[in-house]
Formats: C-alpha cells, structure tokens, sequence
C-alpha cells in the first residue's frame, strides 16, 4: 500500500504507540484520584502540557486538551461568542475554513451572530485589505486557518495576528494542517487562540488541543468535574496525551529534515505530473503551501472515479477533504477559489509524509497516467 492521504490522518510513530501502551495497561489510575498512581498520571498530563506548550513559545496553563480538532474549533467558535457577546456578535471568518469551523459559525448564525466568510484569490489566501475593511466596531473574533486541508494553501497569519490586534479582535487560527509540518509560535504570529490535532501529526486520534492565551475570555466547553482548570470536564485520556506529546516531540525534532525533504518530493511529483499528463492543473499555492501537500485538478475525469481506480492498485489518494468523500456535492474549497463545479470534481490531493520515497511516487505517476487515460478513453 502507498499511503498518499496524510491531509486525513496519518499513521501513529511506533514511539507514539509504545508511549501509549503503559497508559492503556496498567497506568489507569483516574488523574484526580488522592493516591500515588493517580498523582503520577497526573504528573506527567502536566509534562505532556509542557511539552505541547514549549513547541509554540506558549505557557503550560493555555493548553487545553481536547478530543481533536473539530473539538477545539467548536470550542473556540462558541466559547469566544459566547463570553464576549456584549462587546459585540459580528465573527469573520473565511469560505475555505474546515467545516468544524464553517459549520459552527452556521450554528452561531442561528442565535444571531453575524459571520463573515471572506472569499480568497484564486491560490487560495485571502486579501488583508479586505479583512481590514470587514472588520467592524462590533467585531469580536477572527478565525481564519493557518493551513488549507484540501489546497495546502498558508494564509497570511502573522499579518492577520497584526490587524486583528490593531483593531482589538480575538485571533484564532486553525493550526489542525500546519502544526508539527512548520514551525509555529503562537506570539509571534499574534495568534490568541490555536487549534491543532493529534492524528495530523503522527499521534493517536482522538486527541488535540486547543491554545488559549492568558487573560482571553471564553466559555467553558464541558462542564463537570475540575478537569482542564474547570473548562474541559472529564476524565482525562492520559494515553491519548501522552501520546500526543510524544508526536509533538518527534514532530518538532525531525521538522526541518522533514520540510526539506517533503517539499523536494512534492515539488518533484507536481512537475512531473504536469510535464507528462496533459490538462492538469494545480489547485493551491505553488510556493505558499504545506511541505507535503499537492493538489489537482484534472481535466476530463471524476475525482472519484479515479481514487477507485488508484485504489485497485493500493494507493490511497483523496479528492480533497475526508469529510466530503462519498458526497457527491464538489469541494466548498475548491469552488471558493474560483474552480467550476465540473472542475472541482475532477479534483485529486496527494499528501506525503517522511516515509514517501522517490520510488513510491514514480509508481504512483506511471498508476495515474494510466488511469487518467483510461477514465478519459472510456
Ligand atoms: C482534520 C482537520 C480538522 C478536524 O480535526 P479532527 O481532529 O479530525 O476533529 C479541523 N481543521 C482542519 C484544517 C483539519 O485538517
């Protein structure tokens, strides 16, 4: 098998597991508990926080675990308007946000919030002057992604942290693609909020967090027990944390060895596909975009077609979001940057990691080239 879908999920590092193990098997004291078992699971859910802080210049008391991405976008969506909704109800956010975001602000809208999507060029970013000039006396958060899961696009964030300061808004990003793929750090970027997740970055599913910088009013997410200093009840997943930390570990060690190769690969595969197959086309940044992420559109062929054909030779590829395989309706993403509709079906996303070799994507070319002949000949 040749995993190209790294943008959905990837798979755990063996040090990741084996970090796990012992929380699964006989390190199950319960955190809160008043004896040394549970004193010691909580000391290390507290190295855990350390660790996750330390690898975005934050404080060990903004992380708050959470059970993954989705999770810590809903929370920040909520939580934000729902604690500074007398300064105001007015929220920008973008069109090309993941639907844990976009679906949340659609929630919000219901109880009367005011969104903004802003739209974006056709790779993808959006337009500073646009934001400035969206923002109104009412505004009370920006979100808009640091990463685009479907186009690898990178959005200006370090600029939008600055203008959303200037002007007294909240800043969130959606880190959940970027994190442990580039460098972050939440201060300089002048981000007050950050979700990330762990099975975007070689830990287990289940499991993200999401950065709250000191002194940000937000609502509780769980209310309960005491868990995440009152704001996240429930029994913490020690194992998932661990494992986390571990990933995030390994994911900032091997980062620059990462990035270089990841974008030799991606760079290397993007042109030859476009120098040997006619009417391809590259949807996304060319150079503004994720290390290991490339994406398609490809003339002539239904992106879904051509996965079944990819997969019948073990290549596992994706037309654009997890989310919205098996739904026949094309990529909001995809159709944001200006794609028509029969275009944004013709989309294939191609996400590598580390283990992807030379030789993994020359099979993957020689595969595709068969296939989009054969989808077009049939
Ligand atoms: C995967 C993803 C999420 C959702 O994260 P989960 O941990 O799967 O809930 C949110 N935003 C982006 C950009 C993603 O890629």
């Amino acid at each position: 098998m040749i995993y190209l879908d790294n943008a959905a999920t990837t798979q755990p590092k063996k040090q990741v597991v084996e970090a796990m193990l012992p929380y699964l098997e006989e390190k199950y004291a319960n955190p809160s508990s008043m004896y040394e078992p549970a004193i010691e699971n909580q000391r290390i859910i507290g190295e855990c926080r350390q660790t996750i802080a330390r690898t975005i210049g934050a404080e060990e008391k903004e992380i708050y675990f959470t059970s993954g991405g989705s999770e810590a976008d809903n929370w920040v969506l909520k939580g934000v308007a729902h604690a500074n909704r007398e300064r105001g109800k007015h929220i920008i956010t973008t069109q090309i946000e993941h639907h844990a975001i976009l679906n949340a602000c659609h929630y919000l809208e219901e109880e009367g919030f005011q969104i903004t999507y802003l739209g974006t060029d056709q790779n993808g970013q959006i337009s500073l002057r646009e934001l400035e000039d969206t923002i109104r006396e009412d505004t009370i958060l920006i979100s808009i992604m640091a990463a685009n899961n479907e186009i690898g696009t990178l959005e200006p964030v370090r600029e939008i942290g600055r203008i959303a300061k200037e002007h007294g808004c909240l800043f969130h990003t959606d880190a959940v693609q970027m994190y442990g793929q580039l460098p972050i750090n939440v201060k300089f970027l002048g981000a007050d909020l950050m979700s990330a997740s762990a099975h975007k970055f070689s830990g287990p599913r289940g499991c993200g967090f999401l950065y709250v910088r000191e002194g940000v009013k937000i609502c509780p997410l769980i209310h309960g027990g005491g868990q995440e200093r009152h704001m996240r009840a429930g029994t913490e997943n020690t194992a998932a944390i661990v494992g986390m930390a571990e990933a995030a570990k390994l994911a900032s060690q091997t980062m620059q060895y990462r990035i270089r190769r990841e974008t030799y690969h991606r760079n290397y595969l993007i042109g030859r596909v476009l120098r040997e197959i006619s009417g391809v086309h590259v949807t996304g940044h060319r150079k503004q975009r994720l290390p290991g992420s490339a994406s398609f559109w490809i003339e002539g062929i239904e992106g879904e077609s051509l996965l079944i054909l990819l997969d019948m030779k073990g290549i596992c590829a994706s037309a654009g979001s997890a989310c919205t395989t098996g739904n026949t309706e094309a990529s909001h993403v995809l159709r944001a940057i200006g794609l028509e509709e029969e275009q944004a079906k013709g989309s294939l996303r191609v996400t590598i990691n580390e283990n992807v070799s030379i030789k993994d994507l020359d099979y993957f070319i020689e595969i595709l080239k068969e296939s989009i002949e054969s989808l077009r000949n049939s």
